[in-house]
């Protein structure tokens, strides 16, 4: 369903993210848990996209069978960077063909196994252009739906590092928006208190696309530290630190501290009037299961 109908129908959205998995088990273990976050009955599911070749068919591939197989509104990751111009075209292309409604664009992490990668010979320098180029290729019909793709975008309540410059990126933020994104979804964040202070900012600057927050339960020491690595910005409170260090060699207790954790900032969010909330899942649906029943809710419309 494109993105704009998804908001028309749920006052709130919730969503999860999944990474393609690197192995066969992975993806048989995964396609096991569906059932599972199916019955959350989320307004849509996302699909990561890698940095190499292989892990790029497999987000398409993916996307495709949940399409085809789930009850999922499966939502494509797609990044620019290391992508010709051609390319990002008939990826476009593919899943119009397949019918998806909508993409996340984003200009994506450099490749770690190319540290000498050299991005100014990359046909598109920020996210943005790829946003006007899904726009350009909405425009042309080359979409089942006459408004083509939906199209969302990230934004970084606790910024980005690469501009320490806290005016400049409401301004790249919006630029990005007003190139026609129908959404912004956040980086993840451990203290709401910083979620509402970037709302505030967004609405300072005009921002009024629906704002989705990211939530990521932590569910061991180690997902910690290599979410530590990923999600650029990111900052960890010390009490949550503290929780999380107290438990390390229980490791129960510490997926329960990261679940109590994360259901605290989701019942805070939802408190607070949030237009939606994207659970980072790790393809795990223990936590997220948790979490919903922690709030008492059955699904997401009890959520609502
Ligand atoms: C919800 C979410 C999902 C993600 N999923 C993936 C994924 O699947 N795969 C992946 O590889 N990465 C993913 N990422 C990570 C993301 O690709 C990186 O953090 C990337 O560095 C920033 O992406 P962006 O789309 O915000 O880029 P951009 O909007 O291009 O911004 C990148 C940097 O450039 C700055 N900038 C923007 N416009 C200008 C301008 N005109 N002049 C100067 N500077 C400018 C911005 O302020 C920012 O610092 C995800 C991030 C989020 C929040």
């Amino acid at each position: 369903m494109h993105i704009r109908d998804i908001f028309e129908q749920d006052s709130t959205t919730f969503s999860f993210e999944f990474f393609p998995p690197r192995t066969d088990a992975g993806w048989e273990t995964l396609f096991t848990r569906i059932s599972d976050f199916e019955a959350l009955g989320p307004s849509f599911v996302s699909v990561t996209y890698g940095a190499g070749g292989a892990t790029r068919q497999q987000t398409h591939d993916m996307v495709v069978r949940l399409h085809r197989d789930s009850k999922l509104d499966p939502v494509p990751h797609l990044t620019c960077v290391c992508h010709s111009r051609d390319e990002i075209e008939q990826i476009l292309q593919r899943y119009a063909e397949a019918e998806i409604s909508n993409i996340l664009a984003l200009h994506g992490d450099p490749p770690s196994d190319r540290p000498d990668y050299d991005r100014s010979k990359d046909d598109f320098r920020y996210a943005i252009d790829l946003v006007k180029t899904i726009r350009a290729f909405n425009e042309r019909g080359a979409h089942p739906d006459p408004r083509g793709f939906g199209i969302g975008v990230a934004g970084f309540p606790e910024g980005h590092p690469e501009t320490p410059q806290r005016l400049r990126e409401m301004d790249y933020l919006k630029a990005k928006v007003e190139a026609g994104a129908d959404y912004v979804c956040t980086q993840m964040f451990f203290d709401n208190h910083e979620f509402y202070d970037w709302r505030e900012r967004c609405e300072l600057v005009g921002i009024s696309t629906p704002l989705i927050a990211g939530i990521m339960p932590i569910t061991s020491v180690k997902n910690m530290q290599r979410m530590a690595e990923l999600a650029a910005g990111t900052r960890f409170p010390a009490r949550l630190l503290k929780g999380i260090y107290h438990r390390q060699d229980d490791p129960a207790a510490v997926l329960q501290f990261g679940v109590l954790w994360a259901t605290e900032q989701c019942r805070d969010l939802l408190d607070s009037g949030v237009r939606g909330i994207h659970l980072y899942t790790l393809n795990r649906s223990d936590a997220t299961m948790q979490i919903y029943k922690t709030l008492g809710a059955k699904d997401s419309a009890s959520l609502r």
